[in-house]
Order: C-alpha cells, then structure tokens, then sequence
C-alpha cells in the first residue's frame, strides 16, 4: 500500500480541517452544552459544509458528488472528527448510504432521488433498523423466527403500511430519507423476511418521536421514529420484497471500511490538546512535558493514534482495491480506533490535571464523545465475535 497521499486527498484533507477548525470546532462546546438535545444540532453549519460538498462526497463524480473512495473518506472523516465527532457523524451517516441511493436502486428512483441528494443542502440520510426489543439481534443474527425487527409492513393495495418504533436513529429527525427495515414474512427471524423500505421524512403515518438526550456525540441527532401505519408505496421498496438481507451485508461491507474514522479524529483532537497542554503548563519549574510520567502519557497517545490510523487506512485500502473483500478489517478498525481514542481520551485528562475534568476544557467532551463508539452499532465484545465467527467458520451467537 501506498501512504502518499494524492493531492485530491491532501486538498480534501486540507478543506475539511478548515472547515473543522474555524466552522465547527468554535461551536461545538456552546451546541453541546444546550440542554434541550433538540437544540444541539448545528444545522446551518451542516448546510454550509454541504456547500463546500462534504456531504455528497461519497456520491460519484457521474452523478454530482465528490466520488470519494473509501480512504479518502476516512482522511477527510478524521478531520471532521477533530472538529467534533457529533458533525463528523452527520455527514459520515450520509456518506454510508449514498451507495445505496446509487447502486440499489431502480431507474425510477435514481431519477427521483438522486437530484435531491445533490440539490438539497439539508438532505440527509439514516438508516433504521434498531427498536426496542432488537438491538444486538440484528448485528449478530438468530435465525429463529421472533428474534431481531418486529416492525412489520403489510402490503395493502399498492402501499406497504408500517407499524412499529425505531429508536437510537443517526440522523433521525434530520433526515429527509430514511433506509427502514420492516419485517414481511413473520415466519423467519434474524435478517431474513425483511425487506429495506424507502421512507421519505414526510411520510403520512411517519412521526418523529424524542429526540434523545445523550451522554456525548450531542450535536449529532439521534431520534425515536414511530410508524404507525405510515403508507409507504410500492415504488419506495429498495431491492426485492423480504431481500433485505443482502442488501446489508453489502452496505455493511461498504460503509464499515472507513468507520473508525471519526472517532479517530476525536482522539487525535484530545492527543494534540494534550501535547499543547504539556508544553505550556509548568511545574516543578518546567514544562510538565519534561516530567517523565507525562512524557511517558504522550508517548502512549502517539502510539495509540499513529497505530489505529495504520488499521483504518488498511480497511479502507481493503474496500477499494482487495481483489477479495474481507469483513474482518472493517470490524477490526472500528473496535481498534475507538477503544484507541478512548484511551487517548482518558490520557489526556490525566495530563490535563485537575482542569481536565472541567467543562472548559474540551477533552472531557472528547472523552464523552468518543465513548458512544464503543458501543455504537453493536458493542466492540460483539464485533470480535463476528471476527471469530469468521475465522472459525463456527457461528457464535
Ligand atoms: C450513538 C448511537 C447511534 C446509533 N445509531 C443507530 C442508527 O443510525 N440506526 C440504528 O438502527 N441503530 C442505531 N443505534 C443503535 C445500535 O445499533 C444498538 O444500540 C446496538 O445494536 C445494540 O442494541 P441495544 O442497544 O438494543 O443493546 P442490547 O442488544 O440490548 O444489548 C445489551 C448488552 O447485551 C449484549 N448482548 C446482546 N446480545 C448479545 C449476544 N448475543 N452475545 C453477547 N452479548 C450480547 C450487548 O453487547 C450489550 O452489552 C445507535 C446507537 C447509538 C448509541
């Protein structure tokens, strides 16, 4: 693999880290500290990213968008998430399912849905398939019938209806688009007899519930959506009626490459707080760098970065050239770059001393912050299951 970066990926790389510097980073701790989570979402600092064209980035170049490969996307996702890792999230969201907007669809709905992807500023996607009894169901599948999505859809005429909640949903409430997961056939379980449905926000029957009111990660919106019999019409199915299945594996393979990416960026943001921190604070007459315990935290913080970029470009090289597409670096980037920066995290609240538990220093929101990636999408314990399932060829659930 090569590690010299195109002067496309140093241009995105360079664009993104202004954008994160003097648009986002400046008002991520005042969104972060409202207390109606409702009002932590930077929405107009969104739409001005869309216009220097970071949310369409992993749209192609054919269609209107950046035509970013997957490393590129990791490059400019770690700049976004030294910015804020709520922000990064909002456009990472999009990035994961433009693919499917592109590839999945039909030609009908390509036509219909790929203008407003580009044309709209504030047209966000999400995906929905979390609910209140499946969880971890769904990212380690039973087979047996009751277990994972209970929404259901039953074809009436010529719409689908959809009943059921979806919660914990990235982008929900600020999505124009949302990918749902409803279960058509009740006799299967897991990920089978499901069908991928596409649910415009507008949708009669469709309301947005709570907005949640999380730890960290605040400026991203993650909403309960409650379906109760929202009418979604034939034309909206996305692939084939209970095909659901494939359909994931695939936006899965995609869409994990470069997953680590934001949160990478989070930790490299507390790294360099940390260094800068040690520079300047003295005691014991020099500069708390000097005092080998600190040196000792640097060095450590390094290595952890430095370490989990390595393993999030490898993954993302995997996605866009491995003749043969192996899962496991995907899981593998996404439980070594967050648990990287969580532990980078808490260092640098140890270097900060007292003041790094203070909420105007912003490592204690970094740590905050990052501690959503452990667990989102399914815990770090269950992405090594997957792995060893993988390895062993024995399914572990
Ligand atoms: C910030 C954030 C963003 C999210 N965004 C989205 C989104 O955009 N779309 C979406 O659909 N969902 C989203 N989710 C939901 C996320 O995918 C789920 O939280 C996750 O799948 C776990 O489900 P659960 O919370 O119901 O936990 P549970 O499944 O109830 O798990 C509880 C505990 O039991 C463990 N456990 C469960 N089953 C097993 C098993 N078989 N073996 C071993 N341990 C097990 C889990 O690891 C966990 O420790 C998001 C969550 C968060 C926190």
């Amino acid at each position: 693999m090569d590690f010299k970066l195109t002067e496309e990926q140093k241009a995105l790389q360079s664009l993104a880290r202004d954008f994160a510097t003097q648009r986002v980073r400046p008002i991520a701790q005042e969104f972060d500290q409202k207390q109606d989570p409702s009002e932590c979402i930077p929405m107009d600092v969104v739409e001005e990213g869309s216009k220097i064209g970071l949310r369409t980035l992993a749209v192609s170049e054919e269609n209107g968008g950046g035509g970013a490969d997957m490393l590129t996307l990791s490059i400019v996702g770690e700049e976004l998430g030294a910015g804020d890792l709520g922000v990064a999230a909002t456009f990472d969201q999009t990035w994961k399912f433009s693919p499917i907007i592109e590839n999945w669809t039909n030609d009908e709905q390509k036509e219909r849905l790929i203008p407003k992807l580009i044309n709209d500023h504030r047209f966000l996607l999400a995906t929905c398939m979390t609910e209140p009894n499946a969880g971890t169901d769904h990212v380690l599948p039973y087979p047996e019938p009751g277990a994972g999505v209970q929404m259901s859809a039953v074809k009436k005429g010529n719409s689908y209806e959809l009943n059921g909640t979806k919660q914990y949903i990235s982008n929900g409430g600020t999505a124009k688009l949302y990918v749902t997961y409803a279960r058509t056939n009740k006799s299967q379980g897991g990920l089978k007899g499901i069908t991928a449905f596409l649910v415009p926000h507008d949708t009669p029957g469709l309301e947005i519930g709570r907005i949640h009111d999380k730890m960290g990660r605040r400026l991203l919106s993650n909403g309960t959506l409650v379906f109760n019999n929202a009418q979604v019409p034939e034309e909206n199915l996305l692939g084939e009626e209970n095909g659901a299945e494939s359909l994931r594996v695939s936006r899965i393979a995609r869409g994990r490459g470069g997953y680590g990416a934001t949160v990478l960026g989070t930790g490299r943001a507390a790294f360099e707080e940390a260094v800068k921190f040690s520079q300047e604070r003295i005691q014991g007459g020099k500069p708390i760098a000097q005092h080998q315990a600190v040196a000792q935290m640097i060095g450590e913080m390094y290595t952890r970065i430095e370490s989990a970029r390595s393993v999030l470009w490898r993954a993302s090289w995997n996605v866009d050239y491995a003749e043969v597409y192996d899962p496991k670096f995907a899981w593998l980037a996404k439980v070594f770059c967050s648990e990287a920066s969580y532990e980078v995290c808490k260092l640098a609240i140890e270097v900060h001393g007292g003041m790094g538990y203070m909420k105007e220093c912003p490592v204690e929101k970094y740590l905050r912050d990052v501690i959503s990636f452990l667990h989102g999408a399914g815990n770090n314990h269950i992405f090594r299951i997957k792995m060893s399932s993988n390895i062993t060829g024995l399914l572990t659930n």
